[in-house]
């Protein structure tokens, strides 16, 4: 392992709380109704009594959804490895910060730590974390909402692209299907929500856990 400060063990949320995993821009230099989309997020997990899972850093949207959910009295988690603590990049207002040893680690963490996952607009890094929550899904391997918020279209040439494989044969509706895509934020959590869980468990008897099933 080699990481540190963990107060829970991976693989558990605080007890009876539904935790939403949010990826998005660490960027400072997106424009400000990105952040605004980000704090009202935060504010909307902490509104549904729900706890944040981020990547644990300060900066951009990160920290504003952070702050959001805070502000609105929700729990944050952040998981950030340790060459970003010592860029001092971290969210040190989070209730719990997880220090890991290696990017691997720190995606591994998330995922373990949340009930659904919730793209924001974000950069490369945003993108693969969305394409490995996205993919595992979609392979059947979890169960867990994988949904993107994109209200101005930041995504579309993405999706189109994905879109596209189907067509010319790389890939069937599945990856598609299990990307829920919405434009609001209350449309955003509605998607993530501890009920659509339940359902699409019971729907296909899979279980819990990005993993091998
Ligand atoms: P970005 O979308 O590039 O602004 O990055 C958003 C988040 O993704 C930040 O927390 C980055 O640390 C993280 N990130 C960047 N590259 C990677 C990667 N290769 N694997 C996992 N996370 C990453």
């Amino acid at each position: 392992m080699g990481g540190g400060t963990l107060t829970t063990p991976p693989g558990t949320s605080p007890p009876g709380t539904f935790a939403v995993c949010v990826y998005c821009a660490s960027s400072d230099r997106i424009a400000p109704h990105y952040l605004e989309l980000a704090h009202a997020v935060g504010r909307g997990i902490a509104a549904r009594g729900w706890t944040l899972v981020s990547g644990g850093g300060k900066h951009s949207m990160m920290g504003a959804v952070a702050n959001g959910a805070r502000a609105g009295g929700a729990r944050t988690v952040g998981v950030i490895p340790r060459s970003m603590v010592e860029r001092e990049w971290a969210d040190t207002d989070a209730d719990e910060l997880h220090v890991t040893a290696s990017m691997r680690e720190r995606k591994q963490q998330m995922e373990d730590r949340a009930d659904a996952f919730l793209t924001l607009p974000g950069g490369i890094g945003t993108c693969e974390e969305l394409f490995e929550v996205w993919s595992a899904g979609a392979l059947d391997l979890h169960v867990k909402p994988v949904v993107m918020l994109d209200p101005d279209g930041h995504w579309r040439g993405l999706l189109d692209w994905v879109a596209g494989l189907t067509g010319r044969g790389f890939a069937g509706p599945g990856p598609m299907q299990r990307l829920r895509v919405v434009t609001d934020v209350t449309a955003a959590l509605d998607a993530c929500a501890p009920d659509r869980v339940d359902h699409e468990r019971r729907a296909d008897g899979a279980t819990r856990g990005v993993g091998p099933a």
